[in-house]
């Protein structure tokens, strides 16, 4: 980077930023703005008025608390009109080693006047040292609607300033590479004036507009990097498309024997979203597709229609879970689905015996098994497909691109579905899951009834008890569930058997009560997750080993213990295991004490059975990189927009850039647009190898 004042060691700090060209300055955004228009020197302020003084620090001290950052720390400023004004900030100990009497500094705040001390003071400004040399004209700082921007290493906000004014005094306006007639369309600023907008907003901005990210600058900006990023995506989609795949056909038999295994009418989403599923399978093209709905929503009913179309065309399925439990539910829903179809469906895990793994790799090579389920131990190299038609994979948020992709290999350019319970808007699932399309599941089996969430503290959890008691008398199954802390399996696993020891000894001694946990062989948790399904045992004990898969009709108690401790999606998909059957269902949320967010959580849960609610309040509290982890690479960090905060132009994006891909103007624009994202986007978010 060529700028003046920025060295070699800055430049470091702002290459850690991510900041690596002159263009990635330009469009580093600030977070923030403030209105320092009304400039004024001590002696003309008046109380009640927002202003700004530049001025000198006089002298400061500690008032109230000498206790360490408790105190009160208290500066007095003048400037050249000899007016006195007092700065007090709570807490500020720390600020004794930034004002040292003689130094700089511009305060912004209200104007108030201490009766205390019969002196104009301003509580708890915001500040800017003022550093001399270096400071380029004060206009930049005061006099006007200021940026702030994030500090890079040692860059404060007011460098930036400095830097960015340079730059743009300095460089020729940037050409604009957004497509003319979109710019028209949704009369969006240039490219140019938009940055300098961003860094010098004009006199008349609306200061509010500027703090939502929405000033007309700020909007184009955004918008033009989603633009470019559903371009690449799109472009991507379109071509892995291309490839060669199985194109199985759609006969009458595969339809006969489809209406053979339904158990049951398929909702009209299920329908729906077989449709979409059938016609990319009968494509000569792989098919991507994420497969979307609530726990319980009946996704693997349709899976296990997928499944039937690529095994009557001659072709095997692997369904690939995240947990043994998973898995083996899962391989029983499969079986009994099946087994009037003559289909075999076999069980690979990493707790089969080697004897046993040697002899299932065997059905799976010679093609006698249709059917393979398994965890990663289905990812092995030496598990070899005769013809993989069909890769499943439940559950995405647990396995990664990686994952699917070693799947994917197993079979020639097979088609892959891949479930999730955690729905979310499907803009930002195109975005987030860049490579699949992807289908919804938006309605519920009929006859369910939502489910009566309810949160208990633990000093009360007798009630529970009581509770568990009539369901069970009732005829009614209930789940107790414990939290699995990353790692800790042990932990949790001691503490169900406690548990399980203390509810079947003490408190329902007359009850059979189950305990299952990831320590369990696999015979013993098939066991225990039989008895429990044929209602042998009335409440399962259980690590939340069971959190995704259990599928039992007649329970209808969720009891979850130290609910703090799960995630939002994770408490919703565990609740998820009742509500199946016709009787009313209960979730009962048992708290130690709850901090600000756990409460939320719990907030959200007892008040919402919706699981897209549910999955973006849990995006909004962990933010959108925690909740889809890192393994999650679909996930671009972008410089200006939030794919939270401005979802709404994400979808304006998205919509034209389909639009753009699928029918641009001229092959002209298409092969700019496509060179365009090749320098600039390749770059920073990684979109390999679009057009
Ligand atoms: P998901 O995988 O989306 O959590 P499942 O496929 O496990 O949901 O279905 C949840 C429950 O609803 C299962 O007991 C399943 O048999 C049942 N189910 C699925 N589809 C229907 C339907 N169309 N009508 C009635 N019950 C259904
Ligand atoms: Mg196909």
């Amino acid at each position: 980077m060529y700028v003046k004042g920025v060295g070699p060691a800055r430049a470091a700090m702002l290459e850690a930023k991510g900041l690596k060209a002159v263009e990635d300055v330009l469009t580093y955004a600030p977070f923030r703005y403030e209105d320092r228009s009304n400039v004024k020197s001590i002696r003309q302020l008046a109380p009640g008025e927002m202003a700004t003084v530049m001025a000198e620090v006089r002298s400061t001290k500690m008032a109230g608390f000498h206790r360490r950052n408790l105190g009160m720390f208290q500066a007095t400023f003048t400037d050249s009109s000899r007016g006195t004004l007092v700065g007090k900030w709570f807490h500020g100990a720390y600020l004794a080693d930034v004002f040292a009497p003689g130094q700089k500094v511009a305060l912004f705040g209200k104007v108030e006047f201490d009766s205390y001390s019969g002196q104009l003071a301003m509580m708890h400004p915001e500040f800017e040292i003022l550093a001399g040399d270096e400071d380029g004209d004060a206009s930049l700082h005061t006099g006007r609607v200021v940026p702030i921007y994030e500090a890079a290493g040692k860059i404060t906000t007011r460098v930036f300033r400095v830097l960015l004014h340079r730059i743009l005094e300095s460089i020729a306006p940037l050409p604009d590479p957004l497509p003319a007639h979109v710019l028209q369309q949704l009369k969006l600023p240039d490219r140019w004036s938009a940055i300098r907008a961003l860094h010098f907003p004009p006199p008349e901005s609306d200061l509010r507009l500027l703090n939502a990210f929405r000033s007309p600058a700020q909007f184009r900006l955004i918008f033009e990097e989603f633009f470019w990023l559903e371009c690449g995506l799109e472009l991507k989609r379109a071509k892995a498309r291309l490839y060669p795949g199985i194109a199985f056909a759609l006969t009458d038999r595969v339809r006969e024997r489809i209406k053979q295994m339904l158990p049951f009418k398929p909702t009209g989403a299920q329908k729906r979203v077989l449709a979409e599923i059938a016609h990319d399978m009968s494509a000569p093209h792989p098919m991507y597709r994420l497969l979307q709905g609530d726990v319980g929503s009946g996704k693997t009913l349709v899976a296990a229609e997928a499944a039937i179309i690529a095994i009557e065309n001659g072709h095997q399925v692997a369904v690939l879970a995240p947990t043994e439990i998973l898995a083996a539910q899962h391989f029983f829903y499969f079986k009994k689905l099946f087994q009037k179809l003559g289909y075999v469906t076999i069980l690979l895990t990493g707790s089969n015996t080697p004897r046993e793994k040697t002899q299932l790799k065997r059905l799976v090579a010679g093609g006698l098994a249709q059917v393979v389920v398994g965890t990663h131990a289905l990812l092995e190299a030496d598990v070899e497909f005769s013809k993989l038609g069909l890769a499943i994979v439940d559950e995405q948020h647990r396995f990664g691109v990686e994952q699917r992709q070693a799947l994917m290999e197993k079979g020639s350019h097979p088609d892959v579905l891949v479930m999730t319970a955690t729905p979310i808007p499907r803009t930002l699932a195109l975005t987030i899951y860049g490579d699949l399309d992807v289908s919804v599941i938006d309605e519920m089996p009929p006859g369910r009834k939502p489910i009566v969430t309810k949160h208990v503290p633990q000093d009360r959890v007798e009630q529970v008890y009581s509770f568990l008691k009539k369901q069970v008398d009732l005829g009614r199954q209930a789940y107790v569930v414990y939290p699995v802390i990353e790692e800790s399996e042990t932990q949790a696993m001691k503490a169900a058997e406690k548990m399980h020891g203390h509810l079947s000894q003490v408190v329902f001694p007359d009850i059979p009560v189950g305990l299952l946990h990831g320590r369990l062989s696999t015979d013993e948790k098939e066991a225990a997750m039989e008895k429990f399904q044929r209602g042998e045992t009335k409440i399962l004990v259980s690590t939340t080993v069971i959190e995704v898969g259990v599928d039992v009709p007649n329970a209808t108690v969720m009891v979850i213990e130290q609910a703090e401790r799960f995630g939002l999606a994770q408490l919703h998909q565990l609740r998820g295991r009742v509500g199946r059957g016709r009787d009313q269902s209960y979730c009962i949320l048992v708290t130690g004490k709850l901090n600000e967010t756990a409460r939320e959580r719990i907030r959200t849960l007892v008040e919402s059975n919706d699981g897209f609610y549910i999955a973006e309040m849990d995006m909004k509290l962990r933010g959108p990189g925690e909740f889809f982890g890192t393994r999650q690479s679909g996930l671009p960090a972008l410089q200006i927009g939030n794919i939270l905060r401005d979802a709404d132009i994400l979808e304006l994006a998205r919509n034209q850039a389909a639009a753009f891909v699928a029918n641009p103007p001229t092959g002209d624009d298409l092969r700019r647009a496509v060179a365009f994202i090749r320098d600039h986007w390749q770059r920073r978010y990684g979109l390999v190898q679009v057009g």
